[in-house]
């Protein structure tokens, strides 16, 4: 839906003459409705845990004669305080990427370097919860662009996987090199998701289920996330999955030559 708005004003000649002056707000409109709308979605997902977190504190002053129960509400604050923590960092990330169309400071990368880092730094969670990750396909696979924001996108995929999945499974992440792309897959043996539910986990703190995805520590923004990342670098994120069957996530990326030095990259992206 586009908006114009039409100024009328009494034309420089004179006489019978008007001007009309049609000025066409269209995107103007679009960009700050979906600013109020992000605001609006900020400030409600940031009550809870704000409110948890004040609530907890008094209850810590209120049961100060009882270390148990100082302890568990400690323990509680300390998770409501770590969520608050995630969020503000999500809603961060997402309103840099939601402020620029293309990767700004962009360089060749590695995607094997990045896989093998961000499984790395995923171990941690993996082994708490029992989950076997492994890395395979192409020893090297090379894209343009910036390799902090990919491994985000990477490392969101990697670690929504492991905490979906239940104990004793395995989370597979693979690489492929084929015309002219870089795929990556992030297959887990978890819940699945639903048809209906495939476009909508994209958006913004859309979570198919609240209070299990809040249990397991989500923001509802890292999907969000990825697709910001993954087309500020001109590529593709894909969802196949069926509940009880898993899910599986394809980044598609193009592929540059290795060897390509920044000049003639930005030349053949032009
Ligand atoms: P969250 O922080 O809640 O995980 P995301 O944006 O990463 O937020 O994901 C949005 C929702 O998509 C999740 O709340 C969950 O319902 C669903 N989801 C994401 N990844 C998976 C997965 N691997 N398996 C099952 N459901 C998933």
């Amino acid at each position: 839906q586009g908006s114009i708005v039409v100024h009328v004003r009494a034309a420089p000649l004179g006489g019978e003459h008007i001007l009309l002056l049609a000025d066409d707000r269209t995107e103007f409109t679009r960009t700050a409705a979906m600013r109020n709308d992000f605001v609006a979605n900020v400030s409600h997902e940031l009550k809870t845990p704000v409110g948890a977190v004040s609530l907890l504190a008094e209850a810590i002053d209120d049961a100060a004669e009882d270390p148990t129960a100082v302890h568990r509400f400690a323990g509680r604050l300390e998770k409501e305080s770590k969520r608050l923590a995630a969020l503000v960092q999500g809603i961060i990330e997402l309103s840099r990427l939601q402020g620029t169309d293309v990767v700004v400071k962009g360089k060749p990368v590695d995607v094997r370097q990045l896989l093998d880092e961000a499984v790395d730094r995923t171990s941690i969670i993996a082994g708490e919860r029992n989950v076997r990750v492994g890395v395979g396909g192409a020893e090297e696979a090379w894209v343009y662009g910036d390799g902090d924001l990919l491994m985000t996108a990477f490392r969101n995929l990697i670690d929504n996987a492991i905490r979906y999945s239940p104990a004793d499974t395995t989370v597979g992440v693979g690489l492929r090199r084929r015309d002219g792309l870089v795929t990556v897959s992030v297959t887990d043996q978890g819940p699945g998701i639903a048809p209906d539910e495939q476009e909508r986990v994209f958006e913004r703190f859309y979570r198919v289920d609240a209070a299990r995805a809040r249990a397991t520590g989500g923001t509802g923004l890292g999907l969000s996330i990825v697709k910001h990342v993954v087309a500020n670098h001109g590529g593709e994120v894909t969802l196949w999955s069926q509940p009880g069957q898993g899910s599986t996530f394809t980044v598609r990326l193009p592929e540059i030559e290795e060897r390509e030095d920044d000049r003639e990259v930005v030349a053949s992206r032009a």
